[in-house]
């Protein structure tokens, strides 16, 4: 039906080569940009993970037994080489998850600084020692866990894995990860580099599938930890599995991100990072605004993101929507709260682009008098859309914020401190903007939403990484050859 498909057939990398997928079950992935064939993918089956686990459990040994000094060397060869291949790896990136190639270009930067982070773990995985009595010293250092799974989205095909892999690997463990079934072509590229950078077989695996290799990692025994991150209702399922299975497990889940937008706040400046929050990956990032909160007399800033929307050329610095489900997904909401009375101030339905007219367009949309009972300013809608909900205080506002389920991240725009101080304690969100559109921390700050964005301790990245991939142990020593002596004392 496809004809000419661009890149082979996909493959699992399993200690340290690619292997076919024998599978009935095979995926055509094509291009959300302009629909181009860009290759089919076989869902693994248990016995392909069987084989990766095996290969991580056989290359754990030594890999954990390598010092880590030892270990990060290959870290920084690995980081040399994704800034080396920023722009295939980009292209690629853009190519089959349809975001535009600047968009792509700074996710691949940021898997660069997510390496450097790895790159710093010996600073602070040095472990603490006391002499705890006399002649007796406690000792604590951490520890890899073994094999562990990485489970990933489709909206970051580099960023997300390398979320995960540097960080673990790094530390110590052998990892198996299972791309999104909807963007299978970066992640080889991944497997290629790391393997060029020295990383020894068998220390990172990809197997490639969709719902049913995930439930097997849940239940694999010869998986320790698994961290996933993707749409809340996978999220949760997975953390019920894997912790009903006695395994530990960071979920991340999806968003509903709201920005409280005050009269007195910078109006371009705010415009801009509104409109760049909303519609960058053509919304759909986990970060992405999705409810603008306004708080009293902000017309003149929502003109002027009126503006900034209709500036968004869907194919030239607009991406695609990942596939004609999500699309048409997005475009029901949009007529839904239209029918409900809100008003569509930037329509973004019907888009076709020229020259690209397989591809998925939705186009910057503006809605406002969005009231929170409509669906669209409850659920994750994962499109270049934002909501209006006007407010008189901003106690009404966080009322709202506060009543969404999600919890990844909220902002506040506005020049007055003390209203910023308080949005910050009062928001229900584990990432909090002051007039920053898209508060991603930065390294060795970790990232990590509340509530349903999240379940699970700790976060995925920066510091708070080390406590999930390791474990402690506690040595209690004493080289004293007396007998009869309390060492307690
Ligand atoms: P998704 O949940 O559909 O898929 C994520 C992963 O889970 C994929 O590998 C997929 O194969 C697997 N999966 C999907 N359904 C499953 C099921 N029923 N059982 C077992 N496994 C299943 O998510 P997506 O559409 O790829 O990504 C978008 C979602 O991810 C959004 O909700 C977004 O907010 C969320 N996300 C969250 C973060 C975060 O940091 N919180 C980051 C990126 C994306």
């Amino acid at each position: 039906m496809f004809g000419y498909m661009k890149y082979n057939r996909v493959k699992n990398f399993i200690n340290g080569n690619f292997t076919s997928i024998n599978s009935e079950k095979i995926l055509t992935i094509t291009s959300p940009a302009d629909g181009t064939f860009l290759t089919q993918l076989p869902c693994s089956n248990s016995s392909d993970l069987d084989e990766a686990v095996n290969a991580a459990k056989a290359a754990f040994p030594s890999w954990s037994k390598t010092p880590i000094k030892e270990r990060v060397q290959v870290f920084f060869r690995y980081k040399f080489l994704l800034e080396k291949h920023l722009q295939e790896l980009a292209t690629l990136g853009s190519e089959e998850n349809g975001k535009t190639v600047s968009e792509s270009i700074a996710e691949i930067e940021k898997c660069i600084e997510l390496t450097e982070f790895a790159c710093s773990l010996p600073q602070l995985v040095t472990g603490e020692t006391l002499e705890v009595s006399r002649g007796v010293e406690c000792r604590i250092e951490r520890v890899p866990l073994g094999v562990v799974a990485s489970i990933v989205p489709f909206n970051f095909p580099t960023m997300v894995p390398n979320w995960t892999i540097p960080n673990a690997i790094a530390l110590g463990n052998c990892m198996i990860i299972k791309p999104s079934e909807k963007v299978p072509l970066s992640i080889g590229r991944i497997a290629e580099l790391l393997k060029e950078a020295g990383l020894p077989d068998g220390v990172f695996n990809i197997v490639h599938g969709d719902a049913e290799i995930v439930n097997a990692i849940c239940d694999h025994a010869g998986i320790e930890a698994v961290s996933f991150v993707g749409s809340t209702k996978a999220a949760q399922m997975v953390y019920r599995r894997v912790t009903q299975n006695l395994k530990r497990c960071l979920a991340l889940g999806g968003a509903k991100n709201h920005l409280l937008v005050l009269p007195d706040a910078a109006p371009d400046m705010t415009a801009q990072n509104v409109t760049a929050s909303m519609s960058g990956c053509a919304g759909q990032r986990c970060m992405a605004a999705s409810t603008m909160v306004g708080v009293g007399p902000v017309n003149h800033i929502i003109d002027k993101i009126c503006m900034e929307a209709r500036k968004l050329v869907p194919g030239e610095n607009l991406g695609a929507i990942i596939n004609k489900a999500s699309q048409e997904r997005i475009e029901r909401y949009i007529t839904e709260a239209e029918q409900q009375g809100a008003a569509i101030l930037v329509d973004g339905r019907n888009i076709s682009v020229p020259g690209k007219e397989n591809g998925t367009y939705v186009g910057a949309t503006v809605i406002d008098y969005v009231r929170p009972d409509m669906a669209i300013a409850k659920e994750e809608i994962f499109g270049p859309v934002i909501c209006i909900i006007r407010t008189n205080t901003i106690d009404e506002a966080l009322a709202i914020e506060n009543a969404n389920p999600y919890g990844n991240a909220a902002s506040v725009f506005t020049q007055n401190g003390g209203a910023a101080r308080y949005v910050i304690e009062k928001a229900s969100a584990g990432m909090i903007g002051v007039n920053i559109g898209v508060p991603v921390p930065r390294e060795p700050f970790s990232f990590g939403g509340w509530n349903e964005s999240k379940f699970g301790v700790g976060d995925i990245t920066g510091k708070s990484s080390i406590e999930f991939w390791t474990k402690l142990k506690k040595s209690t020593t004493k080289w004293n050859p007396e007998a009869g002596v309390n060492w307690m004392t």
